[in-house]
């Protein structure tokens, strides 16, 4: 006995088939399920650039995606158009009960989501939304007290004694596949053309497209699993997954990613497993505090006037800095739209602590270049790493230094990686301490 006859399931960063909650309980409540993406106006326009590899990433995952429901016999509907308005005028023209989709934490799609629930309501359908790009959500992990938690350790703690089997089992989409709806007949892809972009780099980068490149990243990662704890303080060894991009916009189910980690034993895995933490920890974080999506977590820290020059932020976003690790990570970033973790620690904190340029600026670069730019990490990150390294966004510490001595600066001299984006770093030897020279030479 199912709920509805018709629904609608709405995919948006949760670019699968596989294990995709929303779309698992659309197919279990109803009878027939029809599938739609949206190339959000509202999104698209806003973007700085009209060549931009998230685009391209997103539209070949969609791609796939749409091969996938087809080998079942459904289908894609892929649009054009403003969200808010088209996704329930598609489930009135379909008759859709329902529409479906994966709960998303951003404060953008939560108002979204709200106005595409009114206006379903309206037509006497419903919005039902699933837990999907976290393991732990919303309320699910706090404080003693009931609070949510502020700082990381003890969410950390928390979030492990609560995981168990039952949260990182899979959704068996598969198991009512036949329920899929095939798209209509000549319902075309958009072309990144039509949608108003230019062709990127992206097919030349180390960046596998779509649900089959998660796997095979994955797969390459796995074996690495058991050394991540140290091969990933050097950004010129393979030390991480670079899965980030997939985690973004859900091409990769993330409890296939805290399983895989869970189930392993040892210090890497936990290490690995840690990295995955801090994701739903900055998840939940932008639930209870949508402004810090824009703002620093502690509000007081928005009143800092920072003396920084214009000059010196250009510098910083054009490589030119004159400081090779610092030009080599922000080349890099260019280049692939991809910076390893401690790289984006170092750029970041050179930005704030040495240039002393406010890091919004900074984050703003990172949100326009980064394809896995993400609302509840970047600019999190960005105030953990220049204002309070020491606890976290709830400490009220704020630590201006430098990283001078970390192992992410002690790495760059065997950085053949780094070598390639800044060549004379081959020919400087004695680069170790230049970084505290003068930006004025
Ligand atoms: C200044 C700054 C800005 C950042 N901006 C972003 C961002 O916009 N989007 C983003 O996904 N990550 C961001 N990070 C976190 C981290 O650097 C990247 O997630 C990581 O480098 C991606 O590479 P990977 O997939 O190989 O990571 P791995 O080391 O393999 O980690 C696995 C996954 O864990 C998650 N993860 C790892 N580190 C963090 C972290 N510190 N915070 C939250 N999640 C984490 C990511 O989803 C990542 O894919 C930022 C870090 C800093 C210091």
């Amino acid at each position: 006995m199912t709920a509805y006859d018709t629904a609608l399931f709405w995919f948006r960063r949760d670019l699968r088939d596989e294990d995709n909650a929303g779309l698992f309980h659309a197919l279990a409540n109803a009878r027939r399920v029809h599938c739609v993406f949206v190339f959000d106006r509202e999104i698209l326009e806003a973007l700085p650039a009209r060549a931009d590899r998230r685009v391209e990433f997103i539209l070949a995952g969609v791609a796939e995606l749409r091969e996938r429901l087809r080998s079942h016999g459904g289908g894609l509907r892929v649009l054009h158009a403003h969200a808010r308005e088209a996704v329930a005028a598609l489930a009135r023209e379909l008759g859709a009960g329902a529409v479906f989709a994966n709960e998303d934490y951003e404060p953008a799609a939560r108002d979204r989501d709200a106005a595409v629930a009114k206006t379903l309501e309206g037509s006497g359908a419903r919005l039902h939304l699933a837990k999907d790009q976290a393991i732990f959500a919303r309320d699910e992990v706090l404080t003693q007290a009931g609070a949510p938690f502020t700082v990381f350790t003890p969410y950390k703690n928390a979030w492990l004694r609560l995981v168990n089997a039952y949260y990182l089992r899979g959704y068996p989409v598969e198991k009512y596949a036949g329920r899929l709806a095939p798209e209509p007949a000549g319902a075309a892809l958009p072309t990144l053309e039509g949608l108003g972009f230019a062709k990127t780099n992206l097919s030349t980068l180390a960046l596998p497209t779509g649900a089959s490149g998660a796997r095979a990243l994955l797969a390459d990662f796995l074996p690495r699993l058991s050394r991540y704890h140290e091969a990933r303080d050097f950004p010129a060894m393979k030390g991480v997954s670079y899965l980030s991009a997939h985690n973004r916009f859900g091409t990769v189910s993330i409890r296939t990613l805290a399983r895989e980690a869970w189930q392993a034993k040892g210090e890497g895995a936990a290490t690995w497993l840690s990295e995955l933490i801090w994701r739903d920890f900055y998840f939940q974080i932008l639930h209870h505090h949508p402004h810090a999506a824009t703002g620093a977590f502690k509000r007081q820290y928005d009143a800092i006037r920072w003396p920084g020059l214009p000059e010196h932020l250009a510098a910083w976003r054009e490589a030119r800095t004159g400081f090779p690790i610092v030009d080599a990570a922000m080349r890099q970033l260019h280049a692939t739209g991809y910076m390893h973790n401690r790289l984006r620690m170092v750029v970041a904190s050179f930005l704030v602590k040495d240039l002393l340029v406010d890091w919004r600026d900074g984050e703003e670069w990172f949100w326009d270049t980064l394809v896995d730019a993400d609302p509840g990490s970047n600019p999190a990150n960005c105030v953990w790493t220049h204002l309070t390294p020491a606890r976290g966004p709830g400490s009220d510490q704020i630590e201006i230094g430098t990283l001078a001595g970390s192992r992410a600066w002690q790495s760059r001299e065997q950085s053949h990686d780094l070598a390639e984006f800044v060549g004379h770093l081959r020919q400087l030897p004695g680069v170790r301490y230049q970084f505290m020279e003068s930006m004025d030479d």
